[in-house]
């Protein structure tokens, strides 16, 4: 049976909505729905993460997850302005991608640089979210000068042998794949000698080490390869070309940050400023001035990331590539989520710090409380990740300012030198 939904570039925007709609009555459970109409808060208490990932392939496979992707790989093959109107039909229901470096990181790279088999194979496990992915790309000496990396691939007949370290890897310990970029030239100039592969993360010789961030969880790992074997069959692009396959996966993980994407990611971690202003209004009349001029300069903040946004989706042909518009957005979101989530711990006083013990905490509110603090210092400690991860602020102004404004390159004296020669 057919189980994608029957949208196309050519439907109506009235004609989506009636679609979409009449799919969340069939495939959304009813109480998720009898929630969404009582807001998020709700949908968080009847549903539980594990209920979400067992129901999340009927959203896949109805197209809805990617609606701009092909139908060949579980898309529905519609511009972004039709996707945009499906993901406003759904935003009710918070029906958040599963898998997003796959998504966003992973695609982006298959799409430009991968064989049809490669995009066969891995894409339609990526969008059901049956195999999870990671990106290993920076190192304990390359981070943002991501091009200096260490680790080494060296040709064997049809095989490649990864031998390095890596750092920072979010989500490889729940995950089966991992594309990585090594170093398969040290002979040539840093950005030329770097290759993008494919790596399966139960290959012999991968060894996950999980770190843990300041907010208690482990989101992110070390990765050591030690002889790890991979096909050749499993190589991303030309060899000696990582490094331009590399910046399709950063420019789509910058779209995904930046909400810029038409992936359906409109947001990072946390609550948002809608959310917020509600919660605040549900207490009572907001008499407080200075509470006041927070919410209304948050919320022109948001409006203004908002229309950019729209604004960069619809001009394609536009001054800005996606590269550069990727940047602007990343470094607009990333300052401006953690300062909303800082003002919405602020708003909680003291129960900001009432930290509980799991066990106390469990009985009290379990979702709230999950991992013995509140979900919002969560969210607030978690979101000073988000002017680091994906590149940071610096290195994105710096793009912005040679790709938008169009001002002379940061000066690099090692960018021509053989990587070998370049001091380590
Ligand atoms: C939560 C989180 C998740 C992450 N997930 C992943 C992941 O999944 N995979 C992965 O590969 N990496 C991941 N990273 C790593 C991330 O991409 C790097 O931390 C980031 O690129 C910065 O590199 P670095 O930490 O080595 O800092 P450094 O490069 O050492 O930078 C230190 C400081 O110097 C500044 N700086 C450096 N160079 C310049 C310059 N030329 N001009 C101006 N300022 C400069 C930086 O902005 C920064 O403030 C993650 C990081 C975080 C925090």
């Amino acid at each position: 049976m057919e189980r994608r939904i029957q949208i196309d570039s050519a439907s109506t925007v009235e004609e989506v909505r009636v679609v979409v709609a009449a799919w969340v009555e069939i495939h959304v459970p009813e109480s998720w729905r009898a929630a969404a109409t009582r807001g998020l808060d709700e949908i968080r208490r009847v549903r539980s993460r594990q209920d979400y990932e067992a129901w999340y392939p009927e959203f896949a496979t109805s197209g809805l997850a990617v609606p701009t992707w092909p139908t060949a790989y579980c898309g529905l093959g519609v511009t972004n302005a039709v996707a945009r109107v499906i993901d406003d039909a759904l935003r009710p229901y918070n029906l958040g991608r599963l898998n997003p470096l796959g998504l966003n990181s992973v695609a982006p790279a298959l799409f430009a640089h991968g064989t049809e088999a490669q995009r066969s194979r891995y894409l339609g496990p990526i969008v059901r979210n049956e195999e999870r992915w990671c990106q290993l790309l920076s190192e304990p000496g390359a981070g943002s000068d991501l091009a200096s990396l260490a680790t080494r691939a060296v040709r064997d007949g049809d095989t490649w042998v990864l031998d390095g370290q890596k750092v920072w890897t979010t989500w490889a310990h729940i995950s089966e794949f991992a594309i990585c970029l090594a170093r398969t030239d040290p002979t040539v100039a840093k950005r030329s000698g770097l290759t993008y592969f494919i790596v399966d993360l139960n290959s012999s010789g991968v060894e996950v080490r999980p770190l843990r961030h300041m907010g208690g969880e482990v989101d992110f790992n070390e990765v050591f390869l030690d002889s790890v074997h991979v096909p050749d069959s499993q190589r991303i692009g030309a060899e000696g070309d990582g490094w331009r396959v590399a910046a399709s996966s950063l420019a789509g993980e910058r779209q995904m940050v930046s909400g810029s994407s038409s992936g359906g990611v409109d947001r990072i971690g946390g609550r948002g400023i809608d959310e917020f202003i509600t919660r605040c209004r549900n207490r009572g009349p907001i008499t407080d001035k200075l509470t006041r001029q927070k919410l209304v300069a948050l919320y022109s903040q948001e409006s203004v990331r908002h229309w950019t946004n729209q604004r960069l989706r619809a001009d394609k042909t536009g001054p800005i590539d996606a590269s550069g518009a990727a940047s602007l957005g990343k470094v607009d979101q990333g300052s401006l989520n953690q300062l909303t989530q800082m003002h919405i711990v602020d708003s909680l006083g003291m129960d900001a710090v009432a930290w509980l013990e799991p066990e106390r905490a469990r009985m009290a509110e379990a979702d709230r409380y999950a991992k013995g603090l509140p979900l919002e210092v969560r969210a607030m400690l978690r979101s000073r990740a988000n002017t680091i991860e994906g590149g940071t602020s610096e290195i994105n102004k710096n793009a912005i300012g040679e790709r938008v404004l169009g001002l002379a390159r940061e000066p690099d004296i090692w960018a021509q030198a053989p990587w070998q020669e370049i001091p380590r």
